[in-house]
């Protein structure tokens, strides 16, 4: 068919460029290792830091959900898409997260943008970290109020922009808990003290801090001991929750708003049973099973020690994603493509993910992952760097 010719040349100059990429597909379930081209490799790439996609309890809830309750809800949650398990996991997300209330969205993506579209007017301001997630920028790009963006963590830079915008009815500042391409963390009690000094309010995305970060994995709020200080906290539950949807965490005046207003909510249809009640189960595996959470711990120190002393630039990671940046995108590429040859799966990320010039492969480790496993990443990762002249 005629007429995509214009996409069409933009891809193939990609394609000139080294920098058009396929989709790798898995032939085997999410694990420490997985399959693929008919070859069992170890997984680097993937953000199931607990390893719940394969969780037996979590695994039995969904089945039983399916046969008892079927696949589908058949509406939206606002006219007949509401089941009770809806809400009981809405309620054991608020009582995880420490906040009044809690509502669920189909995904972290559609939280961000159901949230932000929702609640602020032209006569608001929204203020975010350059670095914040996709998600939370498209939610911006559908508010009609005012838009600030700060420094990268950058504090001053941040109590520059609320000195500016003190005439504006309300100010929302945003940020991501733990920044997903980096692994650092937000500054949330510089935040929290500057967001009670200027009056703003707050929304931190812990997407990848839910299940890895707090008590039992209850976030970045929960690890600094800000609980009741941050006015929104927004999660995922396709990351270490392992399983699919997101929910912001907050007041029940946001979450009442929120059912009346969020349009993804509204619009789009809820989650079905086997979904639901996996990710209930979820959340008791957490408080029931904190262990996985320190094994994903000292998986984590061990790899990112072995990176380093591997001699690799792997920026100020906190947390266990790890990136390992080589600075050109073509690079970062053929790093990922050698790794894959040496049996490990580690994506390569450019821009526009990351910024020109820090493109990287991209490692997390996982609970699942054996010590094993990882030695053996190790090892790829100095034979791969060496022969392409990133370790010297
Ligand atoms: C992954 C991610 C999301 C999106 O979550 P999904 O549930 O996959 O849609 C939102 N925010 C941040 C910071 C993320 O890393």
């Amino acid at each position: 068919m005629k007429g995509f010719e214009y996409l069409q040349e933009e891809l193939e100059a990609m394609q000139k460029a080294g920098t058009f990429r396929r989709l790798i597909p898995l032939e085997s379930e999410q694990g420490s290792k997985v399959i693929i081209n008919g070859k069992e490799v170890i997984q680097l790439s993937s953000n199931n830091y607990l390893g719940l996609t394969s969780h037996p309890r979590l695994r039995r809830a969904a089945l039983e959900a399916v046969e008892k309750y079927g696949v589908g809800t058949g509406s939206v949650r606002t006219i007949a898409g509401t089941l009770a398990m809806h809400e009981q996991l809405e309620k054991k997300l608020a009582g995880f997260k420490h906040t009044e209330a809690s509502l669920v969205f189909q995904s972290g993506f559609t939280t961000n943008q159901g949230v932000l579209s929702a609640i602020l007017s032209p006569e608001d301001v929204v203020i975010s970290d350059e670095l914040n997630h996709a998600s939370i920028i498209d939610g911006i790009r559908l508010t009609k109020a005012g838009r600030k963006v700060y420094k990268h963590v950058d504090m001053k830079s941040l109590e520059e922009v609320l000195r500016e915008t003190q005439t504006y009815r309300k100010r929302l500042i945003v940020s991501d808990g733990v920044f997903s391409m980096d692994g650092n963390i937000a500054p949330l009690p510089q935040i929290v003290e500057l967001a009670e000094k200027y009056d703003a309010l707050i929304m931190i995305d812990d997407a990848h801090a839910s299940g890895v970060l707090g008590k039992n994995g209850r976030g970045t709020v929960n690890h600094f001991g800000l609980d009741g200080r941050v006015h929104i906290q927004v999660g995922t539950l396709s990351k270490a929750i392992g399983v699919l949807g997101g929910y912001v965490a907050s007041t029940q005046t946001l979450i009442d708003y929120l059912i009346h207003k969020g349009r993804p909510f509204l619009f789009s249809t809820s989650h079905p049973p086997a979904v639901t009640m996996a990710c209930i189960e979820a959340i008791d595996v957490l408080l029931e099973e904190p262990e996985l959470i320190d094994r994903l711990w000292e998986n984590t120190r061990f790899f990112k020690q072995g990176l380093e002393d591997l001699g690799f630039h792997t920026g100020k990671s906190e947390t266990p994603i790890t990136p390992v940046i080589v600075g050109d995108e073509v690079l970062s590429h053929q790093f990922s493509d050698k790794l894959l040859a040496f049996g490990v799966f580690a994506q390569g990320i450019a821009f526009p993910t990351v910024a020109k010039g820090m493109a990287r492969v991209r490692t997390i480790v996982t609970a699942q992952h054996s010590k094993q496993e990882l030695q053996q990443a190790l090892d790829a990762f100095g034979k791969a760097g060496k022969e392409l002249g990133i370790l010297q």
